[in-house]
C-alpha cells in the first residue's frame, strides 16, 4: 500500500529505467480524480488495446469514448517501445476486479500467479483506485507479434514502478488476473513478464539486458619483490647485538621467507631483521650451493641471492 507517485516522480523513474517517454498534452493533470478515489496504490496492471496504429491508439487512450471517458490508462506502450503518458491519477483502466487478488498482490504472497479471479467489472473491487495501468498496443488476437522493443519497454515500465515503490514483480499483474471477464494481455504470459521484471530488479535501473556485466578490472599481477643486494648486505653486516639497532628491510623479509621455505630458517625469524639467525641460515644456503669457507659466511652475494630469487620468485638488483 502506497501513496501514488507524483507525475514528476514517475517520469523520473521511467527515464531512469531507460524508458523512452512521450508526454501527451496535459497528462500530469488529466485524470478521473473527480469521479472516485486514487490510491493508495498496490500494483500495476498490464493491458492490450485491441487496436492498430500508435497515433490513434494513443488518442483513444487519452480521450476514451462515449461509454468510457478517458484517460483509459496512465501510459500507452507502443509497438516501437516508446511510452506515451496520457494521464496521471485515477484512470479508467482496471474497472472491477477480485478483492482476493488484490489481497494477494498487496501481500505479494502468491506463487506463480494469483488465484484466478471470480469477480469482474460488474461486481468487483475498484481497481482504478489501486493500480497503475499500462495499455500496450496490440490486436490481442494472440497472433499480433510483440516486438522486442515493445516487450522490453513493458518490462522496464513495470520495473520502474516496482523499484520506485520497493515492490517485487508480484505487484505486476495482467488485466486477466484481475477481472474474470478480461483476457488481456495475450501473446506472452504474466509469469514470464514477472520473471523478466524480477530479473531486471536485480540490476540497477540503467541496466540493459544482454549488456555484459561490467568487467572487473583485471587482477593486477602481484609485483615481484625486488631485493636490493646492497641494502641487504648492509643489514646483514650490521650486528643488531652490537649496534643495538636492528635494521628492518622489507627485502630481508623476502629473503628470510625464501630461506624458511628452504627449511633453513625457523619462521619466527622471518621478521625483516637480517640478524644472526638469518646469517646462519644464509650460510647454509651458500653451502648448499657448494660454497665453503669465507664464501659461505652468511653475507649474501649476488650469485647465491639470484639463485634463491629464481626459486622463490624475487628479483635482485645490485
Ligand atoms: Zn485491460
Amino acid at each position: 500500500m502506497a501513496t501514488p507517485l507524483s507525475a514528476t516522480a514517475v517520469l523520473t523513474a521511467l527515464r531512469a529505467e531507460g524508458v523512452r517517454v512521450v508526454e501527451v498534452g496535459n497528462w500530469r493533470t488529466h485524470n478521473r480524480n473527480s469521479k472516485g478515489a486514487w490510491g493508495p496504490v498496490n500494483g500495476s496492471i498490464v493491458h492490450h488495446t485491441v487496436t492498430r496504429g500508435t497515433a490513434s491508439t494513443v488518442a483513444m487512450c487519452r480521450t476514451g469514448y462515449a461509454s468510457l471517458p478517458g484517460p483509459l490508462c496512465h501510459g500507452v506502450i507502443a509497438k516501437d517501445g516508446r511510452v506515451h503518458v496520457v494521464g496521471w491519477g485515477r484512470t479508467n483502466h482496471a474497472g472491477g476486479g477480485d478483492a482476493r487478488v488484490l489481497d494477494q498482490v498487496v501481500a505479494e504472497s502468491y506463487g506463480s500467479r494469483p488465484t484466478p479471479p471470480t469477480k469482474g467489472n460488474a461486481n468487483g473491487a475498484d481497481g482504478n483506485a489501486r493500480f497503475y495501468g499500462w495499455e500496450c498496443e496490440n490486436l490481442g488476437d494472440g497472433k499480433d507479434p510483440w516486438p522486442a522493443a515493445q516487450y522490453d519497454a513493458i518490462v522496464r515500465v513495470q520495473a520502474a514502478i516496482c523499484r520506485a515503490h520497493g515492490w517485487s514483480a508480484k505487484s505486476v499483474i495482467g488485466h486477466l488476473e484481475w477481472s474474470s471477464d478480461k483476457v488481456d494481455p495475450r501473446g506472452f504470459t504474466m509469469q514470464q513478464l514477472r520473471a523478466d521484471v524480477g530479473d531486471r530488479l536485480k540490476h540497477p535501473a540503467n541496466w540493459s539486458p544482454g549488456q555484459s556485466a561490467p568487467t572487473a578490472p583485471a587482477k593486477p599481477t602481484p609485483a615481484r619483490p625486488v631485493v636490493d643486494l646492497s641494502l641487504l648486505t648492509a643489514a646483514a653486516r650490521r650486528d643488531p647485538v652490537r649496534s643495538g639497532t636492528p635494521v628492518s628491510y622489507t627485502g630481508a623479509r623476502v629473503v628470510e621467507a625464501a630461506l624458511a621455505a628452504e627449511g633453513l630458517l625457523a619462521k619466527k625469524y622471518v621478521d625483516g631483521h637480517f640478524g644472526s639467525a638469518t646469517v646462519t641460515a644464509y650460510a647454509a644456503w651458500q653451502r648448499r650451493l657448494g660454497y665453503t669457507g669465507r664464501d659461505a659466511d652468511g653475507i649474501p652475494g649476488i650469485t647465491t641471492l639470484k639463485r634463491l630469487g629464481k626459486v622463490h620468485g624475487f628479483d635482485v638488483v645490485a
